[in-house]
């Protein structure tokens, strides 16, 4: 019932034959809980069957402040579940330059622009019904009215201190990922212009992780779903930058507590680290996943080495996991 599956992996085994790449790239925002675990893992057992490169990449821009510490707890962690990689960690705090340029060119090519509006101006000009946010369909993101935008469009990045957006055009914008299938994103209905560089003086995450997956020639995206539609803002931004060589996404289901929203503080203490400072052993941690990917029968432990023989992505489900009390209790028995 649960085969060891193919050494190719059939989805993905239509690749050019030169040396893939992916990236694992933890937020350093607190301790990795099981849905990071989850797409951690995947991302990894796909790289090292498929001998894909994998980089490490902190993603130290996404939160306002890191606390110390916080980077090494996430490294720990990735190693305590048994995961490698083979470059990095690289952060993205000591590419500020990279991402001005970035800036640089968007701006002569006159993609971008700069924005002052504050958050209740934005929202008042809204028109079209909020968006309910893929991962937490009780958020919602206010749509960025295009009319919105200045009469004239600079051609230089001249002002580092304000936020900048980019200017979405009414087409959608399509691709293939290779689990979720056929994708058409409205991002221009959607979500309107949206920020490329924010007035902290930093990169937005959609600019950072695209000037970061090009310069280090990732080929491979592995992640969650809720990043299904900052895939069409990213592919956006990899044709205004003038990148020609687009990564490959692969979005995988979410995990999700019995209320049906994405797995948080509000359903128990779920980090990794709590439970291995209670006891609970990593190829019990692997186990739940592995029974999430539809690989072994629930309740089994799995070490790291037979989750990726036995790992194929033609079992894993599309739909969204739930994380049940039971899982938790099975955890920690
Ligand atoms: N840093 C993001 C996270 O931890 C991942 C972003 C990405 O893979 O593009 O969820």
């Amino acid at each position: 019932m649960y085969p060891q599956s193919p050494v190719h992996e059939s989805k993905i085994s239509n690749q050019p034959l030169f040396r893939q790449t992916t990236r694992l790239a933890p937020s350093p925002t607190g301790a990795l809980h099981l849905g990071n675990a989850f797409a951690f893992v995947i991302n990894w057992a796909l790289a090292r069957k498929l001998g894909w490169h994998i980089a490490l990449r902190i993603e130290d821009l996404d939160t306002p402040r890191v606390k110390p510490g916080v980077i090494d707890q996430t490294i720990a962690t990735l190693e305590w579940l048994g995961l490698d990689w083979d470059s990095g960690p690289m952060t993205q705090i000591d590419r500020i330059e990279r991402y001005q340029q970035a800036m640089e060119t968007l701006a002569k090519g006159s993609f971008v622009y700069p924005c002052a509006l504050t958050r209740s101006q934005i929202e008042q000009a809204a028109s079209a019904p909020h968006t309910p946010r893929p991962d937490d369909p009780e958020h919602h993101e206010t749509r960025f009215d295009p009319a919105l935008r200045p009469e004239s469009i600079p051609n230089a990045f001249d002002d580092a201190g304000t936020n900048w957006r980019f200017i979405t055009n009414p087409a959608p914008t399509s691709f293939r990922d290779t689990h979720m299938g056929p994708q058409v994103h409205d991002i221009y209905a959607t979500v309107g212009d949206f920020v490329v560089w924010t007035k902290r003086n930093a990169p937005s995450y959609q600019l950072a992780v695209v000037v970061d997956d090009s310069d280090t020639q990732v080929t491979q995206i592995v992640r969650g779903n809720d990043l299904l539609d900052s895939a069409a803002r990213q592919l956006m931004l990899y044709r205004a930058l003038g990148i020609a060589n687009e990564p490959t996404y692969t979005h995988l289901p979410l995990i999700r507590g019995p209320d049906g929203r994405r797995l948080a503080k509000r359903h128990g203490d779920t980090r990794i680290d709590t439970y291995a400072q209670s006891g609970t052993s990593p190829e019990k941690i692997l186990g739940l996943l592995a029974c999430w990917c539809k690989i072994i029968p629930p309740r089994a432990p799995i070490s790291i080495h037979e989750f990726k023989d036995r790992f194929s992505l033609d079992t894993l489900p599309t739909d969204d996991i739930t994380f049940t009390p039971e899982d938790d209790a099975w955890l920690r028995s």
